[in-house]
Formats: C-alpha cells, structure tokens, sequence
C-alpha cells in the first residue's frame, strides 16, 4: 500500500521517535505547528478516524494511554491538545489514522 506513514513504521522514509511500542509510534512532525508537535499513529494501517469499529477502537485508548505517557517525559504540564483530522474538511491529507499532539504556546479555539 502506498502509505506515507506505513513507510515511517518501516523504517524506509526515516523519522524522528518520540515514542513507540508493538502497537504504536510516535514522532515529531516535520513541520511542526507548535514548540511541541508529535505524531501518535497505530502500526496498524486505518485510514481515518471515521474507520474506527469495535473491532479496532481499543487502539484509541492505547494512543491516549501513549500521550499522557509523552506529557509526563516531555513535563508539559501547561496543557496540549490533541487532534484528529478526518477527511478533506476536516483538513486530513495523510490517510492513517494520527492524532497530533501540541503544546508549547497558547493554542486558538475554534481552529481556523
Ligand atoms: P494531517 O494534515 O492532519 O493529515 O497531518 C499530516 C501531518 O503529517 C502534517 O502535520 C505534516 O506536517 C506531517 N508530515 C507529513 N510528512 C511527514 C514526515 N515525513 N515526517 C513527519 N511528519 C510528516
């Protein structure tokens, strides 16, 4: 499959690790968008978050589980935040599930 992110858990487009385990890896974004931005992605290839099922939504605990695990090592005890973009609207364009994860600054709400 011709997944840019299937090739980062291959290790054939490097990357560099925040975080990973035999379900998940985490890394930073190579264009960062705060102080602080990581990736958390599932090895397992899901398109987006509108392909979570039953079947496969236990990784989304796993993946928070993995975030409060970064904001203790990376003591961002001023807050982060985490976000999903799904599909064209929502401003995806890497199609495997990822969950951003930013701190550093004082972040806007609503996203533009
Ligand atoms: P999204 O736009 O929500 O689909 O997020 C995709 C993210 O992947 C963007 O923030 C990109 O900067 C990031 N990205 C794209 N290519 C790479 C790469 N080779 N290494 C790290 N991050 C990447």
């Amino acid at each position: 499959m011709d997944c840019l992110f299937c090739k980062i858990i291959e290790g054939t487009i490097p990357s560099k690790k925040a975080y990973e385990d035999d379900l998940v890896l985490s890394f930073y974004d190579i264009d960062p968008k705060a102080p602080f931005h990581v990736l958390i992605i599932p090895k397992q290839h899901i398109d987006s978050a509108a392909k979570i099922t039953p079947e496969n939504s236990s990784i989304v605990a796993h993946i928070f589980e993995v975030a409060a695990k970064l904001a203790k090592e990376h003591d961002l005890k001023d807050g982060f935040r985490i976000v999903t973009n799904c599909g064209e609207q929502g401003g995806q364009t890497v199609n495997h599930l990822h969950f951003h994860m930013l701190a550093g600054r004082n972040l806007g709400w609503p996203p533009g």
